[in-house]
């Protein structure tokens, strides 16, 4: 018989929030407004080159093997200096704060939702599921882009990393979580679209799991997984 879940926690960079897809517009923004055209042939090269040290240093920080701050400037600091430049000591760490700063700010407004986040979230409330986000995410801008895409109304409670110690796939974290929420491990269902931190950390924790494969449709769990989805619309077929 199919488990009855009360509550779902839920993961809200790329699995409702369109976290790529905002970036990739701030940092085509962040290129005009810093004149970046002089240092990269083109703007893709310095996507590309973005792209490539953000998604590895995110691993490193879930693993909490670098702070945020390390992030948040390596993360400019890596791709800028593979742009044309005779200044050896360029880009130094007052530059690529004030990238960052300004790369921040531009991502938290940016409203662009995941394709058919809105009616999920539709979906499960008048369902009577409780919801509560669980992100790595940066407490300063989390609320912020909640806001922006008009998600946050349909949730009972944020669980952020930085509040809770420690960062998701950590059991530390969970243990917060269902502290936080109320929530029963054998009620709860993690829904989520990153294999190692939501469904690993969640699976370790005991929970239920829901994989969002928006990246790659080939990729097969090395764990078995409660169930697994490519669209967020496939979602209304399980809950
Ligand atoms: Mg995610």
């Amino acid at each position: 018989m199919r488990q009855t879940y009360t509550d779902l926690f839920i993961d809200f960079d790329d699995t409702l929030y369109d976290t790529h897809g905002n970036a990739t517009i701030a940092l085509g923004e962040l290129f005009d407004e810093f004149r970046l055209g002089e240092r990269f042939d083109d703007v893709r090269t310095f996507r590309d080159a973005y792209w490539r040290t953000n998604v590895e240093l995110w691993a490193q920080y879930s693993r909490g093997e670098i702070s945020r701050d390390y992030l948040i400037l390596e993360r400019f600091r890596r791709p800028l200096s593979s742009g044309q430049h005779d200044d050896p000591s360029w880009p130094d760490a007052d530059y690529c704060g004030r990238m960052s700063d300004r790369f921040l700010e531009l991502c938290s407004v940016k409203p662009g939702v995941v394709e058919g986040a809105r009616e999920l979230m539709d979906y499960l409330r008048a369902k009577d599921y409780r919801m509560h986000i669980c992100s790595n995410g940066f407490h300063e801008v989390q609320y912020k882009k909640l806001k922006a895409c008009g998600l946050y109304h349909y949730f009972d409670t944020i669980i952020l990393s930085e509040d809770a110690g420690a960062n998701k796939p950590s059991k530390q974290f969970f243990d917060h979580a269902f502290r936080v929420s109320g929530a029963s491990r054998e009620r709860t269902l993690m829904i989520g679209d990153n294999y190692n931190t939501d469904i690993e950390g969640a699976m370790n924790a005991g929970l239920d799991t829901l994989f969002f494969k928006r990246w790659d449709p080939a990729f097969e769990p090395p764990r078995p997984v409660t169930y697994e989805v490519e669209t967020l619309r496939e979602i209304m077929e399980v809950l």
